[in-house]
């Protein structure tokens, strides 16, 4: 592995300077609309700012040094909070560039302009720009793509933004993180990215843990991208399958040679703008996001992992140096 700069949203660290590494967790996050709801809901920037610290303190407890928050433009992200959070916490933040699906993120804009004209080269653009001047008026520099397919298709629309996403990792080789739906269209996401010219050791195919057949996970990896586990923790809801289905085919992933092109974590977040969706949920569905935190993974999945026999070393290898390798294959 070759050292690279890495745009964290306080500015440039090395890829070795990384560490140990969640790869997809969120501090906060809006589904589109959210915004609106300020009557009843109003954001309360210090709240917010708590709530990621708190998550921050637990992750440095356990050694954790950097998180990527893959939240696409769409959904609440907020690069200039991640980056009050990130320096007073001490811990890199990664953020993204990129759009959310066509059913979950706001995607009228965009299909209002494709009426008129190809798109695909305005996205490109906004995307590189992102990664090489910054975010609109904050300075902070996307340090990742993020795209995102809907179930059981990758719509007209979406394919917009997975051309332009290869077109701008091309340009400024920084990785492609994806968001998948329903356990699906991972094996065609990564197929779509690398024949539109993206390289495979720099494409993460999101979500894969929502699906637990081991034929969808090995028709993914053979591809040669990272496949990222990432719902550690999130069971039952959107019939998202229990964490005990998924442990057995992690360990043997990893256990067949796969380690390091898996991924682990959580796509926990830390604090809901708009109104606090837990707070809505009623009791007897609550268990359902219980072991959403990012400790979840130290506290109870590695210790499954190492009795089906994965080592420590292999845990090192899956929290280090992939996250580094996403950022370093080029
Ligand atoms: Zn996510």
């Amino acid at each position: 592995m070759s050292n690279v700069k890495v745009n964290t949203v306080c500015g440039e660290v090395s890829s070795s300077e990384l560490g140990l590494t969640l790869a997809h967790e969120h501090l906060v996050i809006g589904m589109p609309g959210w915004e609106y709801d300020n009557t009843m809901a109003p954001f309360n920037r210090k709240e917010a700012v708590d709530a990621c610290m708190e998550t921050m303190r637990q992750i440095k407890a356990v050694g954790i040094k950097t998180l990527i928050d893959p939240a696409p433009m769409d959904v609440g992200r907020m690069p200039d909070l991640y980056r009050e959070v990130s320096e007073k916490s001490g811990i890199h933040i990664i953020c993204t560039t990129g759009y959310y699906s066509e059913s979950a993120g706001a995607s009228t804009y965009w299909k209002s302009l494709a009426a008129f004209k190809d798109v695909v080269d305005d996205i490109a653009e906004m995307f590189i720009t992102e990664i090489t001047s910054g975010i609109a008026n904050t300075g902070i520099k996307a340090g990742a793509i993020k795209v995102a397919s809907s179930e059981g298709a990758i719509t007209e629309y979406e394919r917009r933004f997975f051309r332009a996403a290869a077109r701008a990792h091309k340009e400024t080789g920084v990785p492609i993180i994806t968001h998948t739906t329903g356990g699906t269209m991972g094996p065609e996401q990564a197929e779509l990215l690398i024949a539109e010219g993206a390289n495979p050791g720099n494409i993460m195919i999101g979500h894969m843990s929502d699906n637990v057949d081991m034929a969808y996970h090995l028709s993914v990896l053979q591809q040669g991208v990272f496949d990222s586990m990432d719902r550690l923790g999130l069971q039952g809801i959107e019939n998202i399958p229990m964490d005990e289905e998924k442990y057995p085919v992690i360990i043997e992933l990893i256990k067949t040679g796969y380690n390091r092109q898996i991924m682990l974590s959580h796509d926990s977040i830390a604090y809901w703008l708009g109104r606090r969706i837990f707070d809505q949920i009623p009791e007897e569905a609550r268990w359902m996001l219980e072991n959403s935190h990012p400790l979840h993974l130290f506290q109870n999945i590695i210790p499954v992992l190492k009795k089906g026999g994965v080592t420590d070393e292999q845990v090192r290898i899956v929290l280090e140096d992939n996250p580094r390798s996403l950022f370093e294959a080029r």
